[in-house]
């Protein structure tokens, strides 16, 4: 028995940290948004009772550190499974790049695994677990359009975006989240309007929507990685409508109105950028999460 899933990348419309816990987590409050870049999950029920990983990139961690090998080993203890997986991951999601890669194949792993092993869980209980793995995971098993609050794995869905060119670009260095999120200062932070992005979002109205992108890491990263700040600067210069850094970066979005214009600016980063995918956002219709078994290949 074989299932293949999509694990799509999320960006960030909105991206806001409110304190630190005193669990050393952040409180943070985030919209977030999937778009059709995904990695490919194949799960192969083995009957070793073993969970096995494999990557397509070699420089991913193909043990108990893959956030999808730990969504097996934390399904398989908790509902007792006898039975084994192979995990084949094709990583087209760029790595440590803002884009939560790792934890959308803990997500897909865990909703490909309730269908592999039949374990008849709803989305809540898979997101439940999720966060057990990773701030994101959550988000992710849910997908669509999100408000996240929390550590980040307090989700509510909400309408998604009009339809929308993505361009994503990464220029060629990695970035430790726990190393921006150390940085920020939050006494003189500049803060999202999270509750101008919902209302832009509830009314379809894509230049609010452009106003109101805000990422409070951006600047952190923007500080100790100026490629970035310059990556953000090309995109604008080649048309982009409006310009942000995902996650805790080094990603950087353009979000455009139209195809022509996507091929242009594609084009024109392409010269000096190895890392730019041009993409659509994934818009679904339903605000209120059900199993879903869409990305089911
Ligand atoms: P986030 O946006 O959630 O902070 P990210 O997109 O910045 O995440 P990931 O691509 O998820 O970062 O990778 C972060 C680290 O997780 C990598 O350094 C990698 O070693 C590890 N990792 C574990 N499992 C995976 C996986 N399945 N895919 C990618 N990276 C993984």
């Amino acid at each position: 028995m074989k299932v293949s899933i999509k694990a799509p990348a999320k960006i960030n419309l909105s991206l806001d940290v409110l304190r630190k816990r005193n669990d050393g987590y952040h409180e943070v409050k985030m919209i977030m948004t999937m778009v059709d870049l995904a990695d490919r999950i194949d799960l192969t029920n083995c009957d070793s009772g073993k969970i096995t990983v494999d990557v397509s990139e070699g420089f991913v961690p193909n043990d108990e550190r893959n956030f999808a090998y730990q969504a097996a080993a934390l399904l398989k203890k908790k509902y007792k499974v006898s039975a084994g997986v192979h995990i084949y991951i094709t990583k087209r999601i760029p790595v440590a790049a803002g884009l939560a890669g790792g934890s959308s194949d803990a997500a897909a792993t865990l909703k490909g695994l309730n269908q592999l092993w039949e374990l008849g869980l709803t989305l809540d209980q898979l997101a439940e677990l999720g966060a057990e793995i990773g701030s994101d995971v959550s988000f992710c098993v849910y997908g669509g359009t999100a408000l996240a609050t929390g550590r980040g794995e307090i989700i509510e869905s909400i309408p998604s975006p009009p339809p929308l060119w993505v361009i994503l670009a990464k220029p060629p260095i990695g970035v430790s989240t726990k190393e921006i999120y150390g940085n920020v200062k939050l006494h003189r932070a500049k803060h999202a309007d999270t509750d101008a992005m919902l209302t832009a979002l509830e009314n379809q109205d894509t230049d609010g929507i452009f106003a109101h992108l805000h990422n409070t890491l951006e600047d952190v990263t923007l500080e100790l990685y100026p490629e970035v700040k310059h990556l953000k600067d090309q995109m604008k210069r080649f048309g982009a409508d409006a310009v942000l850094m995902s996650g805790s970066g080094p990603t950087v979005f353009g979000l455009v109105k139209t195809e022509s214009r996507v091929n242009r600016i594609y084009n024109g980063l392409r010269g000096f950028c190895e890392e730019v995918h041009a993409v659509r956002l994934i818009r679904t219709s339903n605000t209120c999460p059900k199993p879903d078994e869409s990305d089911i290949l």
